[in-house]
């Protein structure tokens, strides 16, 4: 399986290129060059198969056979060790898949811990074959909160792997800070004085910096990288197994803010999986949505709101969309419709989700369950949004907006916050950053 750049500009070869190049020469992003069909017999099975079967069904068709059977195995294995229910809200007709039971309560420790399998596996074959470089990579990441703490968790203590969280200072809750700046050993948070937008330029530079590389090979795990996305087409094959042979089509609300998690959808979509339609949930920050309405792609500055996770201004996937759909508007308004929520309406529609169905939800959730309420036709469709947080990684918006909800902090979250931050500090400016990187 080869992957081609969303610029239309010269190949990467393999998927290990792809994971250890993120862009290519001139700045794409990457996607699979072709994406073939699975066969009919298995999609209309799946319910009989193991969550183990299917990932490695889709792996192996996604990946070619790039890595022998056996090796997938072991990397799925070790990657997924928590489940991800498919939870009733409505009786057979709404449903809630829940990606947030891994280490750091997000859906983003999915595609990370596959991400972090994928290059220990990639550089443990180079130790066995010492003429190749890559023994040692660094890993950077700009955050507002969740990617960070998925990446400080899926690499901690990795052999060979250094991560740098980059961070804008002053931006981000106490609570979130503390998941991402009390790690130490191989994890170094850098408060970066500037907004998260420099934070992703910062990283995106020191990717594509040729110089810098020639000393330390530096990557992302940023949705920037297709190894991280690719994992997440996973979960809606597993989803579709769990309606357990249901008649009607699926479709899936996402709440999104770079659009990784919806373009895996698409993906799952591509390679013949029973979905419906899409619907593209945001906050305010919604220029897909408005694409969606009017054909016109604008990005804008991002705004606050709190959905966090979701405030971006330019979704880092939008081009990877585009080039799924050829770039016909007609195609991609066909398979996915947006919605957008604002912040009272989140604050409303959490409290009456609890209220009147006894499920606490997460903001990010909250919206995609908001957006699948304007959208479902109960008689032919059965509706799945994705819950992307678990509701204490936002303790503090959800305490707020019902006071007297029973919720537990989580150990890790606790755990978090009584240790102590160390963090280094730097100034947004690029030359900054790679003279720390170089020194290290
Ligand atoms: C990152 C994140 C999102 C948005 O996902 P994208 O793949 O960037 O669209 C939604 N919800 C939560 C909780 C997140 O952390």
């Amino acid at each position: 399986m080869n992957y081609s750049s969303t610029n239309g500009d010269a190949q990467v070869g393999s998927l290990r290129e792809a994971l250890f190049q993120t862009f290519s020469s001139n700045g794409g992003l990457l996607m699979p060059e072709t994406i073939n069909p699975l066969p009919k017999e298995f999609l209309s099975n799946l319910h009989t198969f193991s969550f183990q079967e299917i990932c490695l069904k889709v792996c192996t068709n996604l990946f070619g056979d790039e890595i022998p059977e056996q090796d997938l195995e072991k990397i799925i294995e070790k990657a997924f060790d928590f489940e991800i229910p498919l939870v009733e809200i409505y009786e057979k007709q709404v449903y809630s898949l829940e990606l947030f039971h891994g280490k750091t309560l997000s859906f983003k420790d999915v595609g990370m811990c596959f991400m972090a399998e994928l290059i220990t596996y990639f550089l443990e074959k180079d130790k066995e074959n010492t003429t190749q470089k890559n023994k040692e990579v660094t890993v950077l990441v700009a955050t507002t909160g969740d990617t960070g703490s998925a990446t400080a968790s899926a690499f901690f203590k990795k052999e060979g792997i250094k991560v740098y969280i980059l961070y804008p200072k002053n931006k981000l809750s106490l609570l979130q800070e503390k998941q991402l700046n009390t790690w130490g050993e191989n994890i170094t948070a850098l408060e970066i004085d500037g907004t998260f937008e420099d934070c992703q330029r910062l990283v995106k530079e020191t990717v594509a910096d040729k110089e810098l590389n020639e000393k330390i090979q530096v990557m992302t795990s940023n949705s920037y990288n297709i190894a991280r996305l690719l994992p997440q087409c996973l979960y809606y094959f597993w989803a579709i197994a769990q309606l357990k042979g249901e008649k009607r089509t699926a479709i899936f609300s996402v709440p999104s803010g770079n659009f990784g998690n919806i373009t895996a959808g698409i993906i799952a979509k591509k390679m013949g999986l029973r979905i419906s339609r899409f619907i593209a949930a945001t906050n305010i920050n919604d220029v897909v949505p408005q694409y969606l309405l009017n054909g016109s792609f604008e990005p804008r500055p991002a705004v606050r709101t709190i959905s966090s996770s979701m405030d971006t201004g330019n979704p880092v996937n939008f081009r990877r969309l585009l080039t799924l759909y050829n770039h016909s508007y007609t195609r991609f308004s066909a398979d996915i419709a947006g919605y957008r929520l604002t912040d009272r309406r989140t604050k409303n529609t959490l409290k009456d989700l609890y209220e009147g169905y006894d499920y606490l939800a997460d903001p990010h959730s909250t919206v995609a369950y908001a957006a699948l309420k304007n959208y479902l036709t109960p008689e032919s469709e059965v509706g799945i949004f994705l819950a992307t947080a678990h509701p204490a990684k936002y303790y503090e918006v959800v305490k707020q907006t019902i006071a007297d909800v029973e919720l537990e902090m989580p150990s890790f979250l606790e755990e978090a916050l009584r240790k102590e931050k160390q963090i280094v500090s730097l100034s947004s400016k690029i030359d900054d950053l790679k003279v720390f990187l170089s020194e290290k």
